[in-house]
């Protein structure tokens, strides 16, 4: 139950069982008793229905990617916040990236000389 904060979020789209089958963590080798499955809880608009896509913790070894694959394929849904892109905080902070650029530049060059 200790999934990184970036791979949280697609647990919120599935329902979880647990039950009893014990299996291998392959990663660390190690016997686990209870085994999850995983339902895909997105209701599909056009029959109404929820999606009957299921996995269980042994068949995806503790990875999200399976997961985050079928959400994307199946439902349009992506990560609400894309770690890919980290650039935007930035740019908020500064307004004007070129002043800042400039100010950075003056203090870099001293700095550079002092090294050698
Ligand atoms: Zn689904």
């Amino acid at each position: 139950m200790s999934e990184p904060k970036s791979t949280k979020w697609p647990w919120t789209y599935f329902e979880i069982s647990e039950f009893e089958n014990p299996w291998i963590v392959k990663k660390s080798n190690k016997r686990t008793l209870i085994d999850r499955e995983i339902r895909c809880a997105v209701l599909d608009n056009e029959i109404g229905e929820k999606c009957d896509w299921k996995t269980t913790d042994s068949k995806r070894q503790a990875s999200t990617s399976k997961m985050i694959d079928h959400l994307r394929k199946q439902h349009s849904i992506d990560s609400p916040d894309k770690p890919e892109e980290p650039k935007r905080a930035e740019y908020s902070i500064f307004p004007d990236p070129n002043s800042i650029g400039s100010t950075i530049l003056l203090m870099w060059i001293p700095l550079k000389q002092s090294n050698f």
